[in-house]
């Protein structure tokens, strides 16, 4: 079976930058495999000859217990028990924010494999993303989702761990 990766973090990250430059096709994989929904927004990527399937989710605050951003979550979770290997991406210049470490005692929770994702990462200085440590999931994967950078390294390592 193909590994099932999703997408998770805040709004603004930069989750559907990365997916668009992994993914193409979208209806087609919804159609040949049962049991994914059509609630989800799902594409299919390649490395090599390896290929992955995808999630995109709409973003993540699971403080938050009414209106649309609700909604969103529980998207998000049952994205996150569809899939093989969580992918949380925070983003890079903004640097560690309160709401990353919410996000991150709420996944560890899945039991799910977690890679940890630093995006925008195209400008910024190395020693920001030690603060990411913090988080305790392990080594960070630096890339920039709009520009490209780190994207081949991160997708060889990820698809490794299956
Ligand atoms: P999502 O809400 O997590 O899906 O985030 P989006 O993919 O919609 O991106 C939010 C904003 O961040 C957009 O303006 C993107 O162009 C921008 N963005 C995404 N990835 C990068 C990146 O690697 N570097 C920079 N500088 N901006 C990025
Ligand atoms: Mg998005």
């Amino acid at each position: 079976m193909k590994p099932v990766l999703v997408l998770v973090g805040r709004p603004n990250v930069g989750k559907s930058t990365l997916f668009n430059r992994l993914t193409n096709s979208r209806d087609a994989l919804v159609a040949n495999y049962p049991g994914l929904t059509r609630d989800r927004h799902y594409g299919e990527g390649y490395i090599g000859k390896k290929s992955f399937i995808i999630i995109d989710t709409g973003g993540f605050e699971p403080e938050v217990k009414k209106g649309i951003m609700h909604e969103m979550t529980k998207q998000t979770k049952q994205a996150i028990i569809e899939s093989d290997i969580i992918i949380f991406i925070v983003d890079g210049r903004q640097g560690l924010v309160e709401q990353d470490k919410l996000i991150t005692n709420f996944l560890r929770k899945s039991g799910q494999p977690i890679v940890l994702v630093i995006n925008k990462s195209e400008n910024i200085n190395s020693s920001i993303s030690l603060d990411f440590y913090e988080l305790g999931i392990g080594n960070p994967h630096i890339i920039s989702a709009l520009y490209g950078n780190g994207i081949k390294n991160f997708l060889e390592n990820i698809l490794t761990i299956e």
